[in-house]
C-alpha cells in the first residue's frame, strides 16, 4: 500500500535560497495555482539538493493542496 498517489500528482521541488523563485514559477506554470512553500528546518540535515544548482536545499515547493473548509 503506497500513499504516494492517493490524491493524484504531488510534485515537490527542492531548492536553495537562490532558486526558490524558479521552483515557485515552475509549479505555478504547471498547476496554475500557487504552490505550497515550506522551509526546511536548519537543524534537519537535508539529503535533498537544489534541483537547479545542486546545493543543499532550503525550501520544499510542492503542489499539495489541503482540503480546507471555508467557514
Ligand atoms: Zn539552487
Amino acid at each position: 500500500m503506497t500513499k504516494e498517489n492517493d490524491l493524484g500528482t504531488t510534485a515537490a521541488i527542492y531548492s536553495c535560497e537562490e532558486h526558490v523563485e524558479y521552483a515557485l514559477e515552475e509549479v505555478v506554470n504547471e498547476e496554475g495555482m500557487p504552490p505550497t512553500l515550506k522551509r526546511i528546518e536548519s537543524g534537519i540535515l537535508s539529503t535533498k539538493r537544489c534541483a537547479y544548482c545542486g546545493k543543499p536545499s532550503v525550501y520544499i515547493v510542492s503542489n499539495e493542496y489541503s482540503h480546507t473548509k471555508c467557514g
